[in-house]
């Protein structure tokens, strides 16, 4: 998961606001950022770790110019180096910057294509560089027909190249030398990106994309609807639009996206993260009560912080107290996207505190947003247990993850994933819970898709039921994926504590962005 934004401003310079909107992108990515401007040249700066701590003022000062792309990055495969940081760019032709958030499935292949066909060397392990190639040489080796078309046309060309042999889930914003920006979303729009805009006193326009709308307030922008998938739009120096659809395909967004990843206070597709999170938790309470109508829990505590939003309806629901009764400490990241599980585990009670007040000597329900590998839940029963819970009930607002994602989301082995092997009652006895229960597909889908102007077909839920919209994972694909993954996350796990060069190699998982 990473998070991507771009602005193109008619009147004025734009790194500060790319700045502002990678703080508000951070909750996507803690482990690398960058950000690319230009004005008769690139300027960029990339770094390791959290925004605030790579940019400052010297290197602001010299991020120049009034188009530019910014990104964070999500630490997961694919290294954890500078070298894999984005935006990315090439010199040919005209100097092309891109940045993404998402995974190519055939990644692999295609970096030996783009090498052996297209004479371009990908130089990392990230899937943007391989989709700046594909573009770049589309755009660099017109057929004999294009002459005449106009650079839109030329453009609509070399993304439907991408389209063409790029499958996976990818979110794109770039940047092209003296022409201005171009943006666009897979066929499936499985990865988020919405667009803003912002009217300016001489009356031109203001163009922000971005993965979320988190930063709309704060800068001025409105929300534009968003880009939808198989769209290429192109906005030229001078703010003028051009846009076309290129592909029409099922549109499948990420559901874990309103489960987990997205920030509250975004809108995604038309539909409030915030609001489906409450629908979740209204859902989930009235199943508790089919299921369990005589047990009524005398806490609703939510595993902090995304399930506050679902334990607070779910409390409703019920006619149960909500609680507070862990504490969060606000300086320690978010666990699931922290590399390593050993210091995932080592995490939790650094990061948690239960309230004895609010849980001695009661039944507790804990709501928490998923369930993906089991230790932070486990974690949490058991400190809860220690503050002297007579009984605790666990429910996920998200059914049980039981397949890895080859989509951009760190969920990567079904070895790692709580429910891949498991029975519901025997991850119930592995947590140490009473009643363990979790949210039903069609009530996590109704939850989303309820309210909104929204025209999703069907959210992704591969990650749920196995369903890989893209078509191309088999279970012999997914053994050697996940091989793969493994292999490197041992390594990744060692440059962790000891950071070394990267290899380098063709043969990787895709990288999360
Ligand atoms: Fe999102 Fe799951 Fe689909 Fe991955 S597999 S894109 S996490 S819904």
């Amino acid at each position: 998961m990473c998070g991507v934004v771009g602005i193109l401003s008619t009147q004025k310079q734009v790194a500060g606001e790319l700045y502002e909107s990678l703080i508000h992108l951070q909750h996507r990515g803690q482990d690398a950022a960058g950000m690319m401007t230009y004005n008769k040249r690139f300027h960029e700066k990339k770094g390791t770790g959290y925004i605030r701590d790579i940019f400052d003022e010297r290197n602001m000062a010299r991020l120049q110019g009034q188009v530019g792309i910014g990104h964070t990055r999500y630490p997961t495969v694919g290294g954890f180096s500078i070298e894999e940081a984005q935006p990315v760019m090439t010199h040919v032709p005209y100097g092309i910057s891109m940045a993404h958030n998402g995974n190519l499935v055939n990644y692999n292949t295609l970096v030996n294509e783009v090498y052996e066909q297209d004479h371009r060397l990908i130089n990392s392990s990230v899937d943007i560089e391989v989709i700046l190639h594909i573009f770049a040489h589309a755009l660099d080796h017109p057929k004999s027909d294009d002459k005449d078309l106009s650079f839109f046309d030329q453009i609509c060309r070399a993304v439907d190249t991408v389209f063409h042999r790029a499958s996976g889930a990818y979110s794109v914003i770039g940047t092209i030398m003296n022409k201005g920006m171009v943006v666009f979303r897979d066929p499936h729009g499985i990865r988020p990106l919405v667009k803003g805009v912002r009217q300016n006193d001489d009356g031109t326009t203001d163009r922000i994309f971005a993965s979320e709308t988190t930063m709309f307030y704060a800068l001025g922008f409105e929300l534009d609807g968003n880009v939808a998938p198989g769209e290429v739009i192109y906005i030229e120096e001078n703010g003028t639009v051009h846009s076309r659809i290129l592909k029409n395909e099922q549109f499948t967004p990420c559901i874990f996206e309103y489960v987990y990843f997205a920030r509250p206070d975004s809108i995604q597709n038309e539909i409030s993260v915030y609001r489906s999170r409450l629908r979740m938790g209204q859902n989930l309470a009235k199943r508790w009560k089919e299921e369990y109508p005589k047990i009524v829990p005398d806490i609703v505590i939510p595993a902090p912080s995304t399930a506050n939003t679902a334990a607070l309806s779910f409390a409703h629901e019920l006619g149960v107290r909500f609680s507070e009764g862990l504490y969060k400490n606000p300086f320690i990241g978010r666990t699931f996207i922290m590399p390593g599980q050993e210091i995932r585990k080592k995490s939790v009670r650094y990061k948690l505190v239960p309230q004895e007040f609010e849980i001695r000597d009661k039944t507790v329900l804990i709501v928490d947003d998923s369930i993906v590998r089991g230790n932070t839940s486990k974690e949490i029963v058991r400190m809860v247990r220690e503050f002297g819970a007579k009984k605790v009930f666990f429910v996920s607002a998200c059914p049980p993850v039981k397949f890895p994602c080859f989509y951009g989301v760190d969920m990567p082995t079904r070895g790692e994933l709580a429910a891949a092997q498991r029975s519901v009652s025997e991850i119930e006895k592995y947590m140490g819970v009473d009643i363990l229960m979790y949210q039903k597909i069609d009530d996590l889908v109704e939850a989303v898709t309820r309210r909104g102007e929204h025209n999703i077909d069907r959210p992704c839920m591969a990650c749920l039921n196995g369903q890989y919209i893209t078509g191309d994972i088999d279970e012999h694909i997914m053994d050697s994926m996940e091989q793969q993954r493994n292999h490197e996350r041992s390594k990744h796990c060692l440059l962790y504590t000891s950071p070394s060069p990267r290899d380098r190699g063709c043969s990787r998982m895709p990288s999360s962005a």
